[in-house]
This record gives C-alpha cells, sequence and structure tokens, in this order.
C-alpha cells in the first residue's frame, strides 16, 4: 500500500506557533525522515462561538512570522484534521505525528479522540508532549509547584529547524477569508518577533510600575506585560518568559514588579491545569451546588445581555471597558473581573450566557485561563472571595480623571467631571446646560446597582452557605490545593 509512497513525520501545529524551545520541532529534528509542518484552520473551530476572525488573524501573522525562518513554508489546510491527515497521507506515508497536548475546549478534546483512531488505523506513531508545566493526568498538586519550577528552570529546547528538511503539501484554502492577511492597527500583531519586541520592551522600561497600575484600565495598556496573546497563541514558551524574568531577578527598582509578574505566570499554568483535571467547567459550574442558582432568563435579560456585550449599559466604565475590548482584543484583570460581576451579580445573567463573548473578543483567549477565572468572578466555585464590583467606585478609584471613559464613551466628553461617573444623576437643568440627554445621547442604566448590589450579596452568601456548596468546595481544595 506504501509502495513508493515517501515516509514522513509530521509535526502538527496549534497553540505553539514557534521554533523555539519547542519539542514537537526536536524530535522531528532528531529523525533522518523529511518532515511536514501542519497548521490546520479546522471548521469546528472557526464555527465556535468562543473564536472569532481576530484570533485567525493573530494565527495567520504568527505563520507568515514562522515561515520567514524556514526553507520550505508550513502547510496550511483548512478541513478537519482527519481529512487533512488522509490528504497527506494520500501522497506520503506518514511514520509519526508529533505535536504538543493542547488542554482545549471539548471540540478539540473530541477531535483528539478522532485523531487517535485514525494514528491507530494507521500504524501512526503519535508522539504528545507536555505543555508548559501541565501535567496530563494529574491527580492530585502534592508535587505540583515543585514540577512548576522544575519545568521552567530546565533549559530551553535547543531547536535548530535548519537541521529538518521540510515536505511539503499544497491543500485547498481558497475559502480562507483574505482579511486575516490583513493587519488590524488596532490590535496586538501575532508572531514570535513581535512577542521578543513587546518582552524587551517590557523588560527596559514600561514594567517597572507594573504591581502599581496592573487594576488601572489606562495605564496598564503599557503597565502589564501583554504578553498574554503570545502566550495563548504559544509565540512564545511560558519558560523563556520565565528566565527572562529571572535574569532581571536582581535588579534595583524592580523587585516588586517582578514578583507579582513571576505569580502570575505561576497562575497560568494552574488555571490550565485546573480545567485540564476538570473540563466540565465548560458546561457546569465546577462546585456542583452552583447547579440550580437562579438566574433571569426573561426577555428583557436578552436585552441586557446585548447591552453589556456592545458597551451600552449606561454605567460608563463597564461601557468603556467592553468598547475598549471590541475594538482591541485587551483589557486588564481587574476589568474583566469587573464586567464578569457586572454581568452574573448585578444583571444576575448566567455566566455560560456571557462566557463566549467575551473569549471571542480576548484576543488572548486561552480555555482553562477563561474558564477558571470566569467561574471564580461569578462566584460558583466556592472557595474563592466573593467579589460584586461597584462600576462607579471602581471608575473612581482606577480612572479617576476619567481619561479611560472618555476614550471610550466619546458622547460623555461634554460632561463635567464630577458627574462623569454617574451621568444619570444629571438634572434636567444641567442636561440642558450640557446639552446632553441621559436615555438618548448616552443610555439610561439599565439597572440600579445599588439595589442590585443588596440582592446578589444576600443571594450569593445564602448560596454559599449551603450543604452542598459548601461540601464540594472542600472536594475541590482536596483537588485543586497542595495538602502540605
Ligand atoms: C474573567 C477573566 C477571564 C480571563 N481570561 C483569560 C484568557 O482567556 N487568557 C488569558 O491569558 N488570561 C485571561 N485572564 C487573566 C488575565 O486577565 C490576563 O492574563 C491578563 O490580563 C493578560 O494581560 P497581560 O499579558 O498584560 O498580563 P500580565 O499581568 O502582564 O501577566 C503576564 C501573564 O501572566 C498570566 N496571567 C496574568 N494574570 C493571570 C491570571 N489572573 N490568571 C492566570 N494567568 C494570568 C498571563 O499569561 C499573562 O499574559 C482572565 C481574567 C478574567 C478575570
Amino acid at each position: 500500500m506504501f509502495q513508493n509512497k515517501e515516509k514522513i513525520n509530521v509535526v502538527w501545529l496549534k497553540r505553539d506557533l514557534r521554533l523555539t524551545d519547542h519539542r514537537p520541532l526536536k524530535l522531528a529534528e532528531a529523525s533522518d525522515l523529511p518532515t511536514l509542518l501542519l497548521y490546520v484552520f479546522e471548521p469546528i473551530l472557526l464555527e465556535d462561538p468562543h473564536y472569532s476572525e481576530r484570533h485567525w488573524r493573530f494565527v495567520t501573522e504568527s505563520l507568515t512570522d514562522m515561515n520567514r525562518h524556514l526553507a520550505r513554508k508550513i502547510s496550511v489546510a483548512h478541513d478537519d484534521v482527519v481529512t487533512a491527515l488522509n490528504q497527506i497521507q494520500s501522497n506520503y506515508q506518514v511514520a509519526s505525528i508529533f505535536s504538543h497536548e493542547e488542554v482545549g475546549l471539548a471540540a478539540t478534546y473530541t477531535r483528539d479522540k478522532a485523531v487517535l483512531t485514525w494514528a491507530n488505523e494507521h500504524s501512526v506513531n503519535w508522539v504528545e508532549t507536555a505543555s508548559g508545566a501541565v501535567i496530563r493526568p494529574c491527580a492530585n498538586r502534592d508535587s505540583w509547584d515543585k514540577n512548576w519550577q522544575k519545568v521552567m528552570r530546565a533549559d530551553l529546547v535547543d531547536n535548530h529547524v535548519d537541521l529538518i528538511k521540510i515536505v511539503s503539501f499544497k491543500f485547498n484554502t481558497s475559502k480562507l477569508p483574505a482579511t486575516w492577511k490583513r493587519a488590524n492597527p488596532a490590535m496586538q500583531a501575532g508572531g514570535s518577533s513581535q512577542a521578543r519586541k513587546v518582552l524587551n520592551d517590557f523588560f527596559d522600561s514600561r514594567g517597572v510600575d507594573y504591581h502599581r497600575l496592573i487594576s488601572k484600565p489606562r495605564q496598564s495598556q503599557l503597565s502589564c506585560s501583554r504578553m498574554s496573546p503570545y502566550l495563548a497563541w504559544g509565540n512564545i514558551s511560558l519558560r523563556e518568559m520565565y528566565q527572562h524574568l529571572l535574569r532581571h531577578w536582581n535588579r534595583t527598582g524592580w523587585r516588586r514588579p517582578l514578583i507579582a509578574l513571576s505569580s502570575r505566570l505561576h497562575w497560568h499554568c494552574h488555571f490550565i491545569q485546573k480545567f485540564e483535571s476538570e473540563c466540565n467547567m465548560q458546561f457546569e459550574p465546577i462546585n456542583v451546588g452552583y447547579r440550580n442558582m437562579p438566574y433571569r432568563h426573561d426577555a428583557q435579560s436578552d436585552q441586557d445581555l446585548v447591552a453589556w456585550q456592545t458597551g451600552n449599559t449606561g454605567y460608563p466604565l463597564v461601557d468603556a471597558c467592553m468598547r475598549c475590548l471590541n475594538k482591541t482584543g485587551y483589557i486588564n484583570f481587574r476589568m474583566r473581573a469587573m464586567l464578569v460581576s457586572f454581568l452574573c451579580h448585578h444583571l444576575q445573567i448566567d455566566w455560560r450566557r456571557g462566557v463566549s463573548h467575551l473569549a471571542s473578543v480576548f484576543l488572548d483567549f486561552e480555555p482553562g485561563i477563561h474558564y477558571a477565572q470566569f467561574q471564580m468572578q461569578a462566584g460558583v466555585t466556592g472557595i474563592n472571595t466573593i467579589r460584586i464590583y461597584n462600576p462607579t467606585k471602581q471608575a473612581q478609584e482606577h480612572d479617576p480623571d476619567g481619561l479611560f471613559i472618555l476614550q471610550w464613551c466619546s458622547e460623555l466628553s461634554s460632561l463635567p467631571k464630577a458627574v462623569l461617573f454617574e451621568p444619570w444623576t444629571l438634572t434636567a437643568m444641567e442636561e440642558i446646560m450640557y446639552g446632553f440627554a441621559i436615555g438618548q445621547d448616552y443610555p439610561a442604566p439599565i439597572v440600579d446597582t445599588q439595589k442590585t448590589y443588596r440582592q446578589a450579596s444576600e443571594r450569593l452568601w445564602s448560596w454559599r452557605k449551603r450543604i452542598d456548596v459548601k461540601t464540594d468546595a472542600k472536594r475541590i481544595l482536596r483537588r485543586h490545593v497542595r495538602s502540605n
């Protein structure tokens, strides 16, 4: 059956779009066989509501960047993976597939099972290597932290892709949108070259106030590392970033920002590990006690959901954050938490109805971090502090001059600072003076957060006391926290 067909390996690229610190590429380098580098734009993901055009543009840019350093291009398919493999197999004899393990959505897990069946049927050896410090499977966290340190401090994989004899396959990609090849200057561009520029720039100067400005929606755009899309799509390994951080560890004046950043790099894998161990989190609260948590499902809640998604809730900071995200793909941690709090606590809308909207606008969408964080902020874990953010207070504390709000809600620009955070408090006389009408120029608030705060607080604390919530909280702690 394989007569006259060239024997090859396949390196299947997914969320590991780089040529350095890349174990599957190393396996290909060590083999005598030629290798086909494969990326597949899969309909199951292209059509999935978690993803949007911004992600595929980022991937396209990442592949272009990789191609610049390769003797022959990465073969790109637009099909399901098994069909792509069958097409390759019609020209070549695939000996091995090398790839990183993926901790992803249920759709990719199902796809992996189909790929495994295909590999077994065709006597193809599929070798998967670990992604970062995530352990698959992981029974408990007893030695997890030690393993994280070990993995992150180990030497980077010393890749020499020039050793690979690359072969290619021409798939039909005529239906991939041309717009993915057009840069969007409002968003971070993909690729390892960009990742390194952004990382160096952070350590050159802009990171010095990282810890101080991390919660400010405007300043954090510069003072945070902005490495999340590059880590999420694997343009750089977490290990490379961590080792870069360690090289700056003793730098004068950088102690606090580096400690804060180092913890977050640890959390990155911690949350992905959590999702790996409890992937049902995509569909249900991790704490089974919250399965029947009451949410609104009336027609008004549909409209409120749209107001939240489009940045038209009448709460300036909420709207500014959502509009910023919709346009640029980025907002800092605190504001992400506030958006979820507004959705689940003030609007009392089920977290599952908002989770894919935020995923689709976060350029850095990473299923493991996203679901774990979303549930934490939605208050359905039973183990984390309950936080119900007051959006007006958040604006006063973190955008005191209203500059971020004005950047994204320019319709408020005629208002004095005193009412900028609460435009609904304008008197009729003031509306005339400022030439501004609430409900016309800017939406009236869709809820009264003073009232919804009280209701949410009562609801969340009474559920927190339930036996089923407490029992499952103990199980969650046993599973995801070190026992000693
Ligand atoms: C509801 C919600 C959803 C989120 N969804 C995602 C997501 O899909 N993808 C994602 O990468 N982050 C997510 N985060 C975490 C965090 O907000 C972002 O990682 C961070 O804002 C990205 O900006 P940065 O790269 O400048 O981060 P920095 O503060 O510079 O941190 C550096 C890196 O550490 C990791 N990190 C930082 N904060 C966290 C955290 N709280 N938990 C886990 N890892 C962290 C990220 O990889 C980040 O790139 C989410 C947070 C919330 C509240």
